[in-house]
């Protein structure tokens, strides 16, 4: 097994040089990404990630130089090459490189697909969580998966600091504060059998897990409210969990709060086995 990377139709060694320095994403971070499980050498939900990657370079006016089929290729052909079992598949759109740089991208510039396959444990068991909150200084576009991660890198970052796991960010909107999501994932609470997470807009990430996750609550007959919640109303939830394409997480504590029972709680499990279910059959 080799961890292999992708640059501009080539598969690499990850370690190999090839960013143009005035590539702009390395510059601007102007460019959109896209993540998806590898799983027993499965691809999960990977149409689901690929429309979204379409979307996202849309949204930026990237205009791809492959197919989503091409990009599958390449994917398919990192778990062959790199014999990867359990991991994930990335891939990003980069604007295209500008010389002389300027922050007003030119009309001639082609996009560059970059990519990597990495290994990443399967987890078995969900480890407990714990997360603190932190004021979501992001930019007003977090349905784009674009590269500007440094709003995400700095409120984990300090999380770490404090010996947290992540943050579970909060902004205003409409005048009151409210949870939006975490720094990598989607994050849901549930409160008297309701799961309850922030609806879909400029302020989170259309999860592709958390669509799934929706489906199965529905499949599994839990009640599900799409809306914005305040801090407290997180705090004093039953149950909190995170969601992402290669964990879903049980947050059992939040800065200085035990939440639940401090364990997993019921409807994570019920949910975890559900999610599981789909994983084996996908
Ligand atoms: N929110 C943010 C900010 C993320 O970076 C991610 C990870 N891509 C998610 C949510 C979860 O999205 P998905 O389930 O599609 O991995």
């Amino acid at each position: 097994m080799k961890e292999l990377a992708f640059y501009d139709g080539r598969i690499i060694d990850p370690k190999e040089p090839v960013i143009r320095v005035n590539d702009r994403a390395y510059q601007f971070g102007d460019g959109v990404y896209e993540a998806w499980m590898v799983d027993r050498g499965r691809q999960i939900l990977r149409p689901e990630h690929l429309a979204r990657f379409e979307r996202s370079a849309a949204a930026l006016g990237i205009v791809p130089t492959t197919t989503t089929e091409q990009i599958g290729g390449w994917a398919d052909a990192l778990v062959d090459q790199s014999g990867v079992a359990n991991g994930m598949l990335y891939f990003q759109w980069s604007r295209g490189w500008q010389f002389p740089r300027n922050h007003v991208p030119t009309p001639d510039l082609k996009p560059v697909l970059s990519g990597f396959i990495k290994v990443r444990q399967r987890i078995e068991v969900p480890r407990p969580f714990s997360v603190v909150f932190h004021s979501d200084e992001r930019q007003s576009f977090c349905h784009i998966k674009t590269l500007n991660l440094l709003g995400s890198v700095r409120a984990i970052t300090a999380a770490a600091a404090d010996g947290y796991d992540d943050a579970l960010l909060v902004r205003p909107v409409d005048g009151q504060d409210v949870v939006t999501e975490g720094t990598r994932s989607n994050a849901f609470a549930v409160k008297n059998g309701t799961l309850f997470t922030a609806p879909l807009g400029p302020y989170l990430l259309p999860g592709i897990t958390r669509a799934k996750i929706l489906e199965l609550a529905t499949d599994l007959g839990i009640p599900v409210v799409e809306g914005y919640q305040s801090p407290d109303f997180f705090a004093q939830a039953d149950e909190v969990f995170y969601t992402s394409c290669t964990a879903l997480d049980p947050v059992v504590r939040i800065g200085s709060v035990t939440i639940g029972s401090g364990k997993p709680g019921p409807v994570f499990e019920k949910l975890y086995r559900a999610y599981g279910r789909f994983i084996a059959s996908a």
